[in-house]
């Protein structure tokens, strides 16, 4: 059987590579280190009298009333679905998959939302903390290489008070926090030394576009702090001897239709936090929900082009961003390595 040999975009010829045996996931030191309480208990106050979980800071709700804001959430997060994702970058699907926890609603309104079923459309179970917990545990026991929180912005309380109960249950795999970005600082501090990998996703650099799009005109420079914030906490990616993700940050940008300038802008930013960021550059935007139906939005009712793709591309070569994702299995099931039981 062909093995996956780790390329050089990801292991920088081994100065990206950390210990596999030797790494411990970073909730277990704040758990040893009887930190995770004192977290759970600053997590929940952010809940309410007014929630303050994420950027939009809606006044005069109470979360833990069950009373919801523009997230729609209440108490308790709302789970869509949970399965060993295959379709994740490489560095996080291995060949046994990304453990995803989709949760359902967002605190955006992107209206190209590729995934908007889950994120504006409702539904998903609800999930009290033992419940997310033991999502969590039948992940691990499928093989998964990590627990991966998609859209967790506005359930970072929730997602801190169930892990104290993953912990007694024997959780050991990495976190990955994978956000649109929108996120608060005050969350991310929440978060500081319980993931280990951040994924942020940094779409748009245009405050008006970011109006018109995501109803968010001051995303940027909350995608900014965000980012950097991340960065300081758990710094560029650093692999296992195989590949896998152990700590970092992974950022992806979705190339958006007539909007390189906006790549331009954030991939020059990007460089600036390091050159050493590790970048997906993704090509999968095609029209969805709004983008798709309102002639209003007809600029974005087109999937990107193939010069596109490559022109960003060569803004990212340009930017000295060489720490990319390789996609080296063409999306196929990547074989585990060498020795390596599947
Ligand atoms: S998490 Fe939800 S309720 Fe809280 S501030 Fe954000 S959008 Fe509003």
């Amino acid at each position: 059987m062909a093995t996956w040999h780790v390329p050089t975009e990801v292991h920088g010829d081994g100065r990206f590579v950390l210990s596999r045996k030797e790494f411990v996931p970073a909730y277990m030191k704040a758990f040893e280190a009887g930190r995770l309480k004192e977290k759970v208990e600053e997590a929940l106050s952010h809940l309410g009298p007014s929630c303050r979980t994420c950027p939009r800071l809606c006044k005069g709700v109470d979360r833990r009333s069950d009373q919801s804001g523009v997230c729609r959430v209440g108490r308790y997060a709302r789970v869509s679905s949970a399965f060993p994702h295959l379709g994740e970058e490489d560095v996080l699907r291995g060949w046994r998959g990304s453990g995803t926890i989709f949760f359902s609603e967002c605190n955006l309104r992107c209206l190209f939302c590729q995934n908007f079923e889950i994120s504006q459309m409702g539904g998903g179970e609800v999930v009290d903390p033992k419940r997310l917990a033991r999502l969590m545990l039948r992940l691990q026991e499928t093989g998964c290489h990590n627990i991966n929180f998609v859209t967790p912005e506005h359930v970072v309380p929730q997602i801190v008070e169930a892990l104290p109960h993953a912990i007694e249950m024997g959780l050991r795999l990495p976190l990955v926090y994978n956000t649109s970005s929108y996120d608060s600082l005050e969350s991310l501090r929440v978060m500081e030394g319980l993931v280990d990998i951040y994924m942020p996703d940094f779409k748009l650099w245009d405050r008006e576009r970011s109006r018109r799009f995501l109803l968010a005109p001051d995303y940027p420079e909350v995608a900014r702090s965000a980012l950097a914030e991340m960065h300081r906490q758990v710094g560029v990616l650093r692999v296992e001897e195989e590949g896998v993700a152990l700590r970092g940050v992974v950022v992806r940008h979705l190339v958006m239709p007539g909007m390189l300038d906006d790549t331009r802008a954030i991939l020059g930013w990007l460089s600036s936090l390091s050159p050493d960021t590790y970048v997906n550059l993704m090509d999968q935007y095609r029209p969805a929900w709004k983008a798709r139906t309102e002639l209003r939005f007809a600029e974005i009712n087109r999937r990107v082009s193939r010069e596109e793709m490559a022109t960003a591309s060569r803004m990212a070569r340009e930017a000295g961003l060489w720490h990319q994702d390789t996609r080296l299995a063409g999306g196929l099931p990547i074989p585990p390595p060498a020795g390596v039981a599947g």
